[in-house]
């Protein structure tokens, strides 16, 4: 048996009409990950090579997550998200053991999307590794993923970090992970976009998307997140208390836009 599931309903339920912006980077992906997963034996006919991961990295809430999860929903194949926790879970037996386990339920389920975020935690650069049996780990995760290779197109591994520099150079090899993607923090319109996506949801006074697009240089989709949720935090507060709606005003979410440090700076 296993012990993840393939992703389940709500999963498939995010697209990348979700995710505000990245015109570029969503035409990206469905040219290296979607239509080679579905039409193998046009890209074949044309002697265009599928199958191999894709990594997507850029600066921390920047919608990598996001993606992947959409990628799949775009997809509607089948999805296992593996988080580090369950490679490390020592409830489940070894570590080798579980990856192995991951592998196998991925190629019993194919045509299916294996995602593995913050991959840096689970393929280090094994130079900076002391331990060894963190050393093994890294070793059968790229043994793994070169059966990928050579037995099954129809497996699609993603992996997702916003530290690229920490991991394994052997990951990077032909036939693991050979494609990058930059996932960049949002620009103008794209902040625009995300602004839009989350105005959707809330009551707002008249306000204009423009302007706070451009009060928020440098923010993160996690940081443009963080401030609409803070700003509702606050007028629910308001609205409690008047015992009606009060609407979420643009002098209330500039306020806390100048207030916030936004998280991707540091990267
Ligand atoms: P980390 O590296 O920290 O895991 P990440 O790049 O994977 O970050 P996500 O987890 O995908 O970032 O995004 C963080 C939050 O910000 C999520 O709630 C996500 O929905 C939101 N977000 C990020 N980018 C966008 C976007 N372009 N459109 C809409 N929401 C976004």
């Amino acid at each position: 048996e296993t012990f993840f599931a393939p992703g389940d309903s709500e999963r498939f339920r995010v697209t990348f009409s979700d995710a505000g912006g990245m015109e570029a980077l969503k035409e990206e992906i469905r040219l290296k990950i979607i239509y080679p997963l579905q039409h193998p034996e046009l890209y074949k006919a044309y002697g265009r090579k599928t199958g191999g991961g894709i990594l997507l990295y850029g600066p921390p809430g920047c919608g990598k997550t996001l993606l992947l999860r959409a990628t799949a929903g775009e997809v509607s194949c089948n999805y296992f998200a593996v988080g580090i926790h369950e490679v490390f879970d020592p409830y489940y037996g070894s570590i080798e053991r579980n990856l192995h386990q991951i592998f196998e339920t991925a190629r019993a389920n194919s045509p299916c999307v294996l995602v593995f975020d913050e991959i840096d935690s689970l393929a280090p650069d094994r130079r900076t590794v002391r331990d060894t049996q963190m050393r093994n780990v890294v070793n059968q995760f790229l043994s793994e993923l070169n059966g990928l290779r050579s037995d099954n197109h129809r497996i699609l591994v993603i992996g997702a970090t916003n530290a690229p520099w920490q991991l394994d150079p052997a990951l990077r090899r032909p036939g693991r992970f050979d494609q990058a993607i930059f996932v960049p923090p949002p620009d103008h319109a794209a902040r625009m976009e995300i602004i839009r996506l989350l105005a959707r949801e809330k009551p707002l006074a008249k306000f204009d998307d423009n302007a706070l697009a451009a009060a928020t240089e440098g923010f993160s989709g996690a940081d443009l997140h963080w401030v609409f949720n803070r700003a509702a935090e606050l007028a629910l507060a308001d609205a409690l208390h008047a015992k009606k709606t009060v609407p979420i005003t643009m002098e209330l979410l500039q306020t806390i836009a100048r207030e916030h440090v936004p998280s991707s700076q540091a990267w």
